[in-house]
């Protein structure tokens, strides 16, 4: 281990960016493996080189900039898809619809019949079936 560590003194290591670009390569590598699609083999290489490449890369600086970047780009998707989620295991309760003004999201139970729906940001009012 002693080895190993003074191997990657000074190098940048492992981040979030890298642990998104490995669950990428293994969502190819799954992929390939299920269409049989073997020139997908190249991207998955050139994935896990540049992987590798930033784990062992002296230039600190540029690597914590990249990840801050996905970082950046990541927060606004991660909640997108966790709402996603939700609506998803609540749809059996409720409907979600866009208000047509201001593109509000709006959730009414489900089952109701059609119904007048009052946006409750812009009191824009329109009909729905639910
Ligand atoms: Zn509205």
């Amino acid at each position: 281990m002693n080895f190993f560590r003074r191997f990657m003194a000074g190098r940048y290591g492992s981040d979030q960016l890298n642990n998104a670009l490995l669950l990428l390569g293994v969502a190819l590598i799954l992929i390939e493996w299920i269409t049989g699609w073997n020139w997908m083999g190249v991207f998955i290489l050139a994935l896990l080189i540049l992987c590798y490449f930033r784990i062992f890369s002296r230039n600190i600086q540029a690597r914590y900039a990249e990840n801050q970047k996905f970082l950046r780009w990541w927060g606004p998707v991660s909640v997108k898809l966790r709402n996603a989620r939700m609506r998803f295991a609540d749809r059996k309760m409720h409907r979600y619809f866009k208000c047509p003004q201001c593109k509000q999201r709006l959730r009414v139970p489900r089952g109701k019949g059609k119904i007048s729906i009052t946006c409750p940001h812009c009191r824009t009012q329109f009909v729905r079936k639910t």
